[in-house]
């Protein structure tokens, strides 16, 4: 990779890349090889698995080393949920090889790496992987890695390993090959292979400006994350023809930035659930820098300096400039 092509933090990228690609080879393994005993349910209910912990330990393990420290991590994965001998063993046997780490301390000391209880202006924020449910169903999911400093996103990558990087097929098939996507802030959003970051860069840019009815919406697989009804509402407000189409996970970000799709909407299911910044960030900068616009349900830009949530925002809407005004409008006359 050229030096400095993706500007100021270049250097960080190259590292970010090589941890994400790290990470996608491990989770493609697990998902392959995945059983009931390998998935564990969290406090607040939501499942995890061993490639949770397996892919937070490699991309904590490639950054550890490479970037000089400290290094502040929001991470959506916790040492302390890791307690039964037998996971953690698993989570050992499919890093081994890749990293040298074999006792438990150790592990759930990586799976920690930067976590602090105090705010910092410079920050990496990781979902190891995002959705793990499209993961446990053998569907979509995402590696997400972001940086952010100076109060905005400034380098975001997209691991994806079953999106497939033929843009005339269906993006909700699972493919092998795999999609990996990044962007750095003013220097555009490219595509690679996931296996091999360093070659083949193509710049992604989204779709050209077609009329909205000829728009198609992303939205997600799990009707508890984004309010179906609603999106359904909107589709026929304006007339917009063709069915949504609902994949888990950042994938949604990369199909509207390669202009698979057009607009991603996440409408809020409940008042009180405030998205995680690891959710969003590393998509957000892929869909702007792919020329969208990415805001709230009420055009707000998303604040990711309020720790692990976007406190100060609802739901979300990426679209195209052109018709970013007419959606939010819309949306409040249908929610
Ligand atoms: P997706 O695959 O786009 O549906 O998003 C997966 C993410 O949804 C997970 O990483 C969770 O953090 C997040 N999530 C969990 N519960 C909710 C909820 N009630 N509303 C919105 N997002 C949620
Ligand atoms: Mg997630």
């Amino acid at each position: 990779m050229e030096n400095n092509k993706f500007g100021y933090y270049s250097d960080k990228l190259r590292i970010g890349l090589e941890a994400v690609s790290l990470a996608s080879n491990i989770t493609r393994k697990i998902q392959k090889a995945l059983c009931a005993d390998d998935i564990l349910t969290k406090t607040d209910s939501s499942p995890v698995t061993i490639a949770d912990f397996a892919a937070q330990t490699v991309i904590n393990n490639t950054l550890s080393k490479y970037l000089q420290q400290p290094v502040s991590m929001i991470s959506e994965e916790e040492g302390a949920n890791l307690t039964d001998e037998k996971t953690l063993e698993s989570v050992i046997s499919f890093i081994k090889g890749t990293l040298d780490i074999s006792s438990h301390s150790q592990l759930k000391a990586t799976v920690d790496f930067g976590k602090s209880s105090q705010k910092t202006e410079k920050f990496w924020t990781l979902d190891p992987i995002d959705g793990t449910k499209g993961f446990i169903r053998g569907q979509q999911y995402a590696i997400s890695l972001a940086y952010v400093e100076k109060k905005e996103i400034q380098l975001g990558i997209l691991g994806c390993p079953n999106l497939d990087p033929d843009l005339s097929r269906n993006p909700e098939n699972i493919n092998n090959e795999g999609s990996l996507l990044f962007a750095t802030r003013n220097h555009g959003t490219w595509s690679t292979d996931i296996d091999d970051p360093w070659s083949n860069l193509k710049p992604v840019t989204s779709s050209p400006e077609l009329p909205l009815e000829e728009l198609r919406l992303c939205e997600s697989v799990e009707s508890a994350h984004s309010k179906h009804s609603v999106t359904k509402r909107i589709l026929d407000f304006h007339n917009m023809k063709q069915d949504s189409i609902k994949l888990d996970s950042q994938v949604k970000y990369a199909v509207v930035a390669r202009g698979q799709g057009h607009i991603y909407l996440r409408i809020p299911t409940s008042d009180h659930y405030k998205e995680k910044i690891w959710d969003h960030a590393a998509g957000c900068i892929i869909a702007e820098e792919a020329g969208l616009i990415v805001s709230d349900i009420y055009g707000k830009k998303l604040d990711f300096n309020c720790g692990d949530e976007l406190k100060r925002n609802s739901g979300i809407v990426c679209a195209p400039k052109k018709h970013h005004d007419t959606i939010i409008r819309s949306i409040g006359k249908n929610i």
